[in-house]
């Protein structure tokens, strides 16, 4: 089922389980108030998540509702990851999937770090 980004926060979600360490995750970096780790499925050389430890379940709820101290250190982690999986030297790309048309599939907010090989177009057309 798609993410509806205005749907309640469901603590049973897969990475709400990785938060609490119930499943296992290849942590890259962790903050005070975010964690990074890489994907399962990698689409890319380099394909890292980076989730707030907040129970927020997307970019709307984040944006809204998450404190100036949380929002200051969720920036500061995916700048942090790209240069220390070396993204940052080629290029990179960040996207987070929010609600139902974007295809959004875990209901916990996450940004994709895509990097380690030419990127190609945002969107196919
Ligand atoms: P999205 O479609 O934007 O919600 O992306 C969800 C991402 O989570 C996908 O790229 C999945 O491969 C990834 N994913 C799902 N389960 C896990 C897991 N246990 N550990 C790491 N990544 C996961």
């Amino acid at each position: 089922m798609p993410v509806d980004s205005k749907q309640p926060y469901d603590d049973q979600n897969i990475f709400a389980r990785i938060l609490r360490g119930e499943l296992p995750a290849k942590t890259v970096m962790e903050s005070q108030h975010s964690l990074a780790f890489h994907d399962i499925s990698p689409l890319a050389p380099i394909h890292v998540l980076v989730i707030p430890k907040g129970h927020y379940v997307c970019w709307d709820d984040f944006s809204a509702s998450a404190s100036d101290a949380e929002i200051a250190d969720f920036t500061r982690t995916i700048g942090q990851v790209a240069a220390a999986v070396g993204a940052d030297q080629q290029g990179y790309r960040i996207l987070s999937n929010t609600g139902k048309r974007s295809g959004q599939e875990v209901p916990h907010l996450h940004v994709h770090v895509f990097g380690g090989q030419p990127l190609g177009p945002m969107l196919a057309k």
